[in-house]
């Protein structure tokens, strides 16, 4: 079971060197054959091994969700995005339901506690031990909430680099039918993204998971820069089962 600080229900710098793949590389097959960190100081129990979990960040319409589609189907990793979690909650009958929408609607972050428990729910009831965080952590407060909540810390964070312009056209033609794909609320979610998402990608450079991937281009140009990141994970998948 993960470490639980309160109880579950209700739910209320580019580093692009080879240096740096070689040291996530590392990584990445230390926890694919030797199934470690088991410890309990990751907050995390040996019965159910530990997650590898990657965050992935950029600002709105930079292109996340679409590349995190392509991870999953080349790479099989359980895709969670914390955006879609908190519109699935307004849905359903949550508390919390109009308190999340009038944070969408102003491009504001919604407390963390409500994000984490969410995100917390599908990690516990996912087979899958792989993970694709995308939209979060948005700010240091989030950041620091997943890590005593969790208990765990990203294995590999991407940053999806794209000028706000580029950001802007984007998420005017998308065409999803959000609510916040408006020029209003894009404005304010780039300021939200600068003044509170930057620090957190800032915080993942200096700690040397950071990978930035410049989000101009094709799907496919984009995916060549992101494939050799995870490609360790399918080598040491398979030299897992064998
Ligand atoms: N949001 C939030 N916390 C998160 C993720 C999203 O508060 O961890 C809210 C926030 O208001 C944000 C909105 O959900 O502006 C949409 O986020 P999403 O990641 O879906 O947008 P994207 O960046 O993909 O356009
Ligand atoms: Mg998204």
């Amino acid at each position: 079971m993960w470490r639980r600080a309160t109880p579950l229900s209700p739910l209320i710098s580019s580093f692009k060197s080879s240096f740096c793949i070689q040291q996530t590389e590392h990584r990445i097959f230390e926890r694919f054959t030797t199934g470690l960190p088991l410890q309990e100081k990751d907050g995390i129990s040996p019965k159910y091994g530990a997650p590898f979990i990657t965050f992935v960040l950029g600002g709105p319409g930079c292109g996340k969700g679409t590349q995190c589609a392509k991870i999953v189907e080349t790479f099989g990793f359980k895709h969670l995005s914390a955006g879609d979690l908190l519109r699935r909650e307004i849905e359903s009958d949550s508390d919390y339901g109009s308190m999340i929408l009038n944070s969408i609607k102003e491009g504001r972050i919604v407390p963390s506690e409500v994000t984490v428990k969410l995100i917390q729910r599908e990690m516990e009831s996912s087979d899958n031990k792989k993970f694709l965080i995308d939209g979060f952590p948005r700010c240091e407060e989030n950041r620091r909430a997943f890590e005593n909540i969790i208990g765990a810390e990203p294995d590999l964070v991407l940053f999806f680099d794209c000028p706000e312009d580029e950001m802007v056209k984007r998420v005017l033609n998308r065409n999803e039918g959000r609510i916040d794909d408006n020029i209003d609320t894009v404005k304010k979610r780039l300021k939200v993204f600068q003044a509170l998402s930057l620090p957190v990608i800032n915080y993942y450079a200096k700690k040397g998971k950071l990978h930035t991937i410049n989000a101009i281009g094709s799907v496919d140009e984009i995916f060549e820069q992101v494939h050799p990141l995870f490609a360790v994970c399918k080598r040491a998948g398979r030299r897992e089962t064998t």
